[in-house]
């Protein structure tokens, strides 16, 4: 058995489970088992698995360090990736190469000399930054023009001033929803359905689900300080005002819902904007109980008790 087959076959009874006890049962096509895309809610089958519609995410995204945590559906999976992970991983290279750390691939730029100005790529090795232009995206005579401004005052004997732009685009906004999106995906896999099927997390699936628009009150905070292979869930008791599930993944601290619905996003979004200090940055004094990184969806049903 596959690990895909193996998490949907350990999901699929508690799901059932969960339904019954909020009288739902009823609600499943028939009495085979079913697996329920946490973004989107929609249920499989057993099939889903073997025609690769159930897929594997990774949390966070693949490409920002992450590892492999629970079945989504593919739809779900495939646009996120594109509406809201291609955003969040431009953002951390512009992080990364801005920090003067390497980068795996170049950034879109324009360079220019003595006021000719052409367009290229930049890339931040870590030994130092690699500037090139890009042939077809230039006239010839520009990239003669800049070659000749160089190499004319490489003759004078001095260093050319060349400036140059970043002109890669990411949405902020977009790509604080992919975090959101993998701070949701850990507390499912830590906290089970019973956590995420509540009414208090719709606006949260509103937002991540395919084709939606970033709209979400600010329930994110980015702290550079952080160590960025972090990877914490905490259910946050105190302060009061916090109480939440707080979901740190490197740089990346976000606040869900609590356990025990006692307030909205939009309520817990506004405690936090109180205490936000202008880089962003939220305070992390909290106290509350640490639930261990999930390396696997762990279905629980009950509610923890702290
Ligand atoms: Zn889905």
């Amino acid at each position: 058995m596959d690990k895909r087959e193996r998490w949907f076959s350990e999901g699929a009874p508690l799901f059932r489970q969960l339904l019954a006890r909020n009288g739902l049962a009823g609600r499943l096509p028939t009495e085979d088992p079913y697996y329920l895309c946490p973004c989107c809610l929609y249920v499989f089958p057993f099939e889903s698995v073997a025609a690769q519609i159930l897929t594997i995410e990774h949390v966070p995204p693949k490409a920002l360090g992450g590892k492999e945590m629970l079945l989504t559906c593919k739809r779900c999976n495939n646009d996120a990736g594109r509406d809201f992970d291609s955003h969040a991983q431009k953002r951390s290279e512009f992080h990364k190469m801005m920090a003067g750390e390497g980068t795996k691939r170049p950034m879109r730029a324009t360079f220019e000399v003595d006021g000719i100005q052409i367009k290229g790529e930049a890339q931040n090795t870590g030994n130092g930054w690699l500037l090139q232009g890009v042939t077809k995206q230039n006239r010839p005579e520009m990239l003669d023009a800049h070659e000749s401004a160089l190499r004319a005052a490489s003759d004078r004997g001095e260093t050319a001033k060349l400036k140059f732009t970043i002109r890669e685009r990411f949405s902020p906004r977009h790509a604080d929803i992919s975090w959101v999106r993998s701070a949701y995906l850990a507390a499912f896999s830590a906290l089970g359905w019973s956590y995420i099927y509540r009414s208090a997390l719709d606006p949260i699936r509103e937002q991540i689900k395919p084709g939606s628009s970033a709209t979400l009150p600010s329930i994110i905070g980015f702290n550079r300080s952080h160590n960025a292979d972090i990877r914490q869930i905490m259910i946050v008791q105190e302060p009061e005002e916090l109480s939440s599930v707080v979901v740190r993944i490197g740089h990346y601290t976000v606040f869900l819902p609590d356990l025990w619905n006692t307030r909205t996003l939009e309520e817990l979004a506004q405690s936090i904007s109180k205490l936000r200090a202008e880089d962003g940055a939220v305070p992390l004094s909290m106290n509350g109980k640490i639930v261990p990184w999930p390396t696997k969806p762990m279905y629980a049903l009950d509610t923890l008790n702290p």
